[in-house]
């Protein structure tokens, strides 16, 4: 009865109408097997799960990246790979997501079963069986792990890149592709100013096309070359450099960019200077100490030699200066050092080199003075120190003279200099003694 009702509203299918449903079964069977295969062997990582999040399925990938068994995970919910370090805000829009029957995107930090954190990019699409009406999650994810491990070297690499020393970056062409923040702080280039030209726009000029070509041989044949370079920076201005350049080839040997790293030595050569120059005077008077003037000795005798010009030398010590100590306090006597040294600078010519020997005795070189020049120099410095007190104290000094002998050394140049002031002294001081003439000239005054 009831099939007859039935028949009447719907009709038994025919026989061919009952193979064509049959047909169409077989084939969903076999798309369904095809899909299943597909899904299992799929490189990404697969899972589906009901509603409540319970894996239903995972496929070969998932089990892989998760380190967990299909009967381990198969009933489970993704809690047990959350690490906890996925920040909330995650949780929220995914959840909010799939609620609203939309597909979810993002990225987890996850935790493998050997405890070991993961980052998955996921996508989460919501399905609505069609039979059950039941929602289920597919869940397809990949492990960036790696990608996330690239970003954060490159960005650690692009931070020092741009915290580090000033870098320049050219292609094999020598066209600038890249500089930094430092390089603009030090050329005053903005960027954009200078991508696209050759590092010839920052050429002083104080270099000759040797330098270069050396230096363009070196990189060339040995990858790299440092050293002092002098550059000009945008305002106009010649400073050096310490550079470093490295070429940069791929893996074929052929070379892609060069690599110029570089800081200002303006400041470091200024203090070289000035250690140098320290290294060479006498902290307490300012005059050359005994190794300034011995260079400086042996300059002047050279120059005396190649061109047969007169110098002379002068040696003076403060006479009874023992005494000045012993009476006033050595903080007197330093003063007095000072102001001295001072005076006879004044006296002096800029070509004429006064320096403290030791204690309270100076030598003063004298290039192209010659003997009578010398005497009367000896005996206005003399009369100069005399003439007034330093530090409210009358000192006097005693002076011996010595002129330049072809060929003769600077030891013994000084040897009878010295003999002529043993001589001043001994004399009865405050005198200029010449060495070098027939006898000692005794200035008295
Ligand atoms: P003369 O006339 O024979 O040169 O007598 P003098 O006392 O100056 O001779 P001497 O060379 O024997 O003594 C040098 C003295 O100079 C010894 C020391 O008291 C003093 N003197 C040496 N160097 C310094 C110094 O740097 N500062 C001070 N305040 N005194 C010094
Ligand atoms: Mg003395
Ligand atoms: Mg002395």
């Amino acid at each position: 009865m009831e099939s007859r009702i039935e028949s009447r509203i719907e009709p038994a299918p025919r026989a061919d109408d009952r193979d064509e449903a049959s047909r169409l079964d077989r084939r969903v069977a076999s798309d369904c097997r095809l899909l299943a295969i597909a899904i299992e062997q799929s490189p990404v990582a697969t899972a589906i799960t009901d509603a409540e999040g319970r894996f239903e399925f995972v496929n070969r990938r998932f089990i892989e990246v998760t380190g967990y068994g299909r009967d381990e995970l198969l009933g489970q919910t993704p809690a047990l790979i959350k690490s906890g370090h996925t920040p909330p805000a995650v949780y929220q829009s995914l959840w909010r997501t799939l609620a609203a029957g939309e597909v979810w995107r993002g990225e987890l930090l996850n935790r493998k079963k050997s405890g070991e954190l993961y980052w998955e990019a996921e996508i989460i699409t919501p399905v609505r069986d069609g039979q059950s009406g039941m929602v289920r999650y597919v869940v397809v994810k990949e492990d960036i792990t790696q990608r996330k491990r690239h970003e954060s070297e490159l960005r650690l690499l692009a931070t020092a890149f741009e915290t580090g020393q000033a870098t320049l970056i050219t292609d094999a062409e020598m066209r600038i592709e890249r500089v930094n923040a430092a390089f603009s702080a030090i050329t005053g280039y903005r960027a954009e100013e200078v991508i696209g030209e050759t590092p010839r726009l920052f050429k002083s000029g104080r270099h000759d096309e040797a330098f270069y070509a050396a230096l363009w041989e070196a990189v060339l044949t040995t990858g790299h070359w440092q050293g002092e370079i002098w550059n000009r920076n945008k305002a106009g201005e010649v400073y050096p450099l310490w550079q470093s350049i490295t070429a940069v080839a791929d893996e074929a040997g052929e070379i892609r960019n060069f690599v110029a790293v570089f800081h200002n030595i303006s400041e470091r050569k200024r203090m070289e200077r000035e250690l140098a120059r320290q290294a060479t005077r006498d902290h307490l008077t300012g005059a050359l100490n005994r190794r300034g003037f011995d260079e400086a000795l042996a300059g002047a005798l050279v120059e005396a030699e190649c061109q047969a010009r007169p110098m002379s030398l002068l040696l003076f010590d403060i006479d009874h200066f023992k005494a000045v100590n012993d009476r006033h306090g050595h903080d007197r006597g330093d003063a007095i050092l000072r102001a001295l040294a001072r005076r006879v600078q004044a006296c002096l010519r800029s070509s004429d080199l006064l320096a403290r020997w030791g204690g309270e005795e100076f030598t003063l070189l004298l290039p192209g003075t010659d003997p009578s020049g010398a005497r009367t120099i000896a005996e206005r410095l003399r009369q100069a120190v005399a003439a007034a007190p330093f530090a409210g104290l009358s000192v006097t000094i005693s002076l011996g003279v010595a002129s330049h002998r072809p060929g003769e050394s600077a030891q013994a140049l000084l040897q009878r200099a010295d003999a002529a002031l043993y001589q001043a002294k001994g004399q009865g001081r405050n005198r200029v003694m010449v060495d070098g003439q027939d006898r000692h000239i005794s200035v008295e005054f």
